[in-house]
């Protein structure tokens, strides 16, 4: 199956909006390919940014979402205020906003849902902790976090889904999951979305490996049957080492 790949840039915590329009004009360079490229900027930077490309096919993506459209949500973010500046796309389920900031399976289910009702595309983000995968449970866990959060979708829903595994341990520690553990992983998603959503489904939902993707290692992980592209975290925030990671998955 010919899945078009995605190498997404998760900007994290990072770059004040001088810093943000530098990499940005760096970015412009990156000249028309096969691969779909979205960077994913701070709240702050995402109207800026979008301004900057917007003669460009980079799409500008968030990081986070609130579940609900308005209210007294003192700090966040809602659907409403993302597609208001042109934003198509979002992140949800990050590890790191379930571990610091305790977004659960179920607040995850509510993020997910509320973007689908309004328009938004999601990259969905699961992962094992390093104990889980020591204890041999990284199935288990990834199941579950799909099950409570993807699965109740309906066909017309999932296809607004790309999904991204990132296994914690493997996350901003430069430790990268061997091709078999990646590989075997997803697999194992493709599958259960065939099971829940059909063949069709499962042949065409993209799934992105995320955790310490490297100019190094970057082709090698690209090339694995059921990936098709990755999140990527401390590398994106380098031009040269972003630009070398789409090469990769230019084949
Ligand atoms: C991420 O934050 O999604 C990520 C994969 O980070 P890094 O590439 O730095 O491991």
């Amino acid at each position: 199956m010919n899945r078009k790949k995605i190498v997404a840039g998760n900007w994290k915590m990072n770059m004040t909006i001088e810093e943000s329009g530098k990499l940005i004009n760096q970015l412009k360079e990156i000249s028309k390919n096969n691969v779909e490229i979205k960077i994913a900027p701070s709240f702050t930077n995402l109207h800026s940014a979008i301004s900057l490309l917007s003669n460009s096919e980079i799409e500008v993506i968030a990081q986070n979402v609130h579940a609900e459209n308005r209210g007294a949500y003192t700090g966040e973010i809602s659907p409403e205020m993302l597609t208001s500046i042109g934003i198509k796309t979002v992140i949800i389920g990050h590890s790191e906003r379930r571990k610091y900031f305790n977004e659960t399976d179920m607040v995850l289910s509510k993020k997910v849902k509320a973007a689908i009702e309004n328009s938004l595309n999601v990259i969905f983000c699961v992962g094992e902790e390093l104990s889980d995968r020591e204890n041999g449970n990284q199935f288990e866990i990834i199941k579950t976090q799909l099950n409570s959060t993807l699965m109740d979708l309906d066909i017309i829903e999932i296809k607004n889904i790309v999904i991204a595994y990132e296994p914690v341990w493997a996350i901003g520690t430069g430790i990268t999951a061997n091709t078999h553990q990646i590989q075997e992983m997803h697999e194992f998603i493709r599958e259960l979305i065939n099971k829940k959503f059909g063949h069709e489904i499962s042949t065409k939902i993209r799934i992105l490996y995320g955790g310490s993707v490297k100019p190094i290692n970057a082709k090698e992980i690209f090339s694995l049957e059921d990936v098709d592209g990755g999140l990527i975290g401390g590398a994106s925030l380098i031009f040269s080492d972003f630009f070398k990671i789409v090469n990769a998955a230019n084949g």
